[in-house]
């Protein structure tokens, strides 16, 4: 039997693929084995959000090469769209494709076998027009189903590069939506993500079409008991999507609202398209829907000529808006943007010092947050097993519960009430 390796660097669009990717194998024949196993395919994902993400991805393509020296190389993402030549001049690699056309990857490797050299599929992405569609439908161990509803980017933030890798906004049909979480609630799943490279954007270019709309699509399809987005932008939230949301029951009370930064000045830099009232307004409509929403968020720490001023405006706007997480990056320059070549670059010291203060106000603020929830009862997806018993899952609002059951509770939604926490986890019994 053939055997195959999908990995993804980066994030959770490039996961999807690639566990798309490996289904597709499967579904030919293959055996879908790690990354870390000996392979005679490796198809490598990669991801070039930062300089680091293509070192990381280099280093992975060589490791694999090196695992089984006869092994079929297959690297495609966004570090091989923006520089599919830097790829192929590392050896060992045997077809290089890009952010598109990873729903014929099985065929290309099939045919490359009649074929030499090295393959090079890389396309021009930046004209491309249509939503290329990349399914899961099988559980492979997990509860928790990501779609893929949606490519491409036209933001444009100044320190961000993914837009020359993914292409404009590309939108996946209504239709298609409904009917890939049909399948997935027929296949065991009981909550979907909606994901993408810039989910807000959803049907931007189709004009008949709206996130909302996909939401009241697939709400009533049986067995989905939870939907929830991956990220989401402010500009997005207003009253008539609170309400829309509200109207049902299944979509989770959570939102990843994406800051970057609480400073107005570094949000104008980035070129990100809202200011922090904006923001505000959106966390304030969420909360006046559902109190209980847990809002979690990604803030860059360190961006070119954030002085110590901005910071602070930017650590009081996070204090101020009372998120359950945050997600903190050190600013990291990224090859053939604007901000890479922006002034005032900041001292990686100093940049370390902020992700430091900021990663002690995010404990602290998810530590409150779980708080809230002790010696209350909160209804949990059961996602995976540990040893002895132990069962863990979130609830709606994200909460990371870990309980004891000697009954499998994997992938059902039970009553718990949370006993303790630690850190970000909290502990409960079921009821
Ligand atoms: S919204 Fe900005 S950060 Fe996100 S993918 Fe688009 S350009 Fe990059």
């Amino acid at each position: 039997m053939k055997s195959v390796a999908s990995f993804a660097l980066g994030c959770k669009v490039n996961q999807v693929e690639s566990e798309a990717i490996a289904e597709a194998f499967a579904e030919k024949g293959y055996r879908v084995v790690s990354i870390d196993e000996c392979a005679e395919v490796y198809v490598i994902n990669t991801c070039t959000v930062t300089n680091f993400g293509d070192k990381k991805s280099r280093q992975l393509i060589r490791r694999c090469k090196r695992q089984n020296p006869n092994a079929l190389v297959v690297v495609a993402g966004c570090y091989a769209q923006t520089a599919p030549e830097e790829i192929k001049a590392i050896e060992g690699v045997n077809i290089v494709l890009g952010t598109k056309g990873k729903n014929e990857i099985v065929e290309e490797v099939e045919k490359y076998r009649a074929e030499m050299g090295i393959v090079n599929h890389v396309g021009e992405i930046m004209t491309e027009k249509i939503f290329e569609p990349i399914s899961i439908h099988k559980l492979m161990g997990r509860t928790r189903a990501y779609i893929k509803i949606q490519d491409g980017c036209n933001q444009f933030c100044s320190y961000c590069i993914i837009p020359y890798a993914r292409g404009p906004v590309r939108s996946r049909p209504e239709a298609e939506v409904e009917n890939e979480v049909k399948i997935l609630a027929q296949n065991g799943f009981k909550e979907v993500v909606l994901t993408g490279i810039h989910v807000a954007s959803y049907g931007k270019e189709l004009h008949n079409t709206s996130l909302l709309q996909v939401v009241e699509k697939i709400h009533d399809i049986e067995g989905i008991e939870r939907i929830r987005f991956s990220s989401i932008e402010p500009n997005i939230v207003n009253e008539k999507f609170m309400e829309v949301l509200s109207r049902g029951d299944k979509v989770c009370h959570h939102f990843h609202l994406s800051l970057q930064s609480g400073c107005d000045r570094t949000l104008k830099a980035m070129n990100r398209k809202y200011s922090t009232e904006k923001y505000l307004q959106a966390v304030e409509t969420i909360r006046k829907y559902w109190n209980d929403a847990a809002i979690t968020t990604d803030i860059i720490v360190g961006f070119p000529g954030e002085t110590d001023e901005d910071f602070n405006e930017s650590y009081k706007f996070a204090q101020k808006v009372g998120f359950s997480k945050i997600h903190v990056f050190p600013y990291s320059p990224k090859r053939g943007t604007l901000a890479e070549k922006m002034d005032c670059q900041i001292d990686p010291q100093v940049k370390a010092e902020r992700s430091r203060i900021l990663i002690e106000l995010s404990d602290k603020m998810a530590q409150d947050f779980i708080n809230k929830y002790i010696n209350k009862e909160v209804k949990v997806l059961f996602e995976q097993s540990h040893n002895e018993g132990s069962f863990e899952g979130h609830t709606s609002n994200y909460i990371n519960v870990t309980v004891k059951s000697e009954e499998n509770i994997k992938n059902k939604i039970l009553r718990v009430k949370l006993t303790n926490a630690h850190g970000e986890r909290a502990f409960g019994e079921i009821c």
